[in-house]
């Protein structure tokens, strides 16, 4: 079942959204406050964040990064329909807008579509504790912050990533490098690239990548679970 986080001060809006959401057959968790949600968002898992703009202590744009460094995706829900409260909102990466009153059966379909919207992205997405790797920008982040490798590098890191969990040998990760680097990367630069690489993703709720003695590497999601 998909989670929903909705953040409204407005009770009886809340209200009834909670009901009308949960009769689609969504779970719904409702705060009323900024913090609150801001709070919910670090502890739990949602999957899609429909928040009012106007809260009692802020501006629910302030959880739209929150919400995208973690893959929610976020719809707005506000009466405020002019034109630079929407373009603002969408700037700031909101999947979508939606001006009260709405009608209910018009809102849910469109967090049907974010929702869907969502998943599709999410296979093009890779996530290591708290890095996210976009496997078609070729791009990896840490909390929406770019961390910029080198070609080497990053095929590096796709090789591990093609191998959840395994322990790689030497031999396997020199193969996977072969072809980018377009000659022979020996055993010892092979050290050097991990070496890198390890100080650009390692985190303490990051990956890590770690030494298998006389073996190889393996890479950990989550760099203190594995501790
Ligand atoms: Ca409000």
């Amino acid at each position: 079942m998909e989670h929903i986080l909705l953040i409204e001060d407005d009770d009886t809006i809340a209200r009834g959204l909670v009901y009308s959401l949960e009769q689609e057959g969504w779970a719904v968790t409702w705060k009323p406050t900024l913090s609150q949600g801001k709070k919910a968002l670090a502890e739990d898992r949602f999957d899609l964040l429909l928040a009012d703009v106007g809260l009692p202590d802020g501006s629910g744009y302030d959880l739209c990064t929150a919400a995208k460094c973690r893959g929610v995706p976020v719809i707005f829900a506000t009466a405020r329909g002019d034109e630079g409260s929407v373009v603002l909102g969408l700037d700031l990466g909101a999947d979508d807008y939606i001006v009260k009153p709405f009608r209910l059966r018009e809102l849910a379909s469109r967090i049907r579509a974010v929702l869907r919207r969502a998943a599709g992205e999410r296979e093009q997405l890779a996530q290591l504790g708290d890095l996210t790797v976009d496997l078609q920008k070729a791009q990896v982040n840490r909390k929406g912050e770019l961390i910029p490798l080198t070609a080497l590098e990053y095929r590096l890191l796709l090789t591990f990533l093609a191998h959840p969990g395994q322990t790689l040998t030497r031999g396997q990760l020199l193969e996977g490098l072969w072809d980018v680097a377009g000659n022979f990367v020996n055993d010892n630069t092979l050290s050097v690239y991990i070496k890198r690489l390890r100080g650009k993703i390692e985190s303490p709720q990051g990956p890590s990548i770690l030494t298998v003695r006389g073996i190889g590497y393996r890479l950990e999601e989550n760099g203190d679970a594995a501790k």
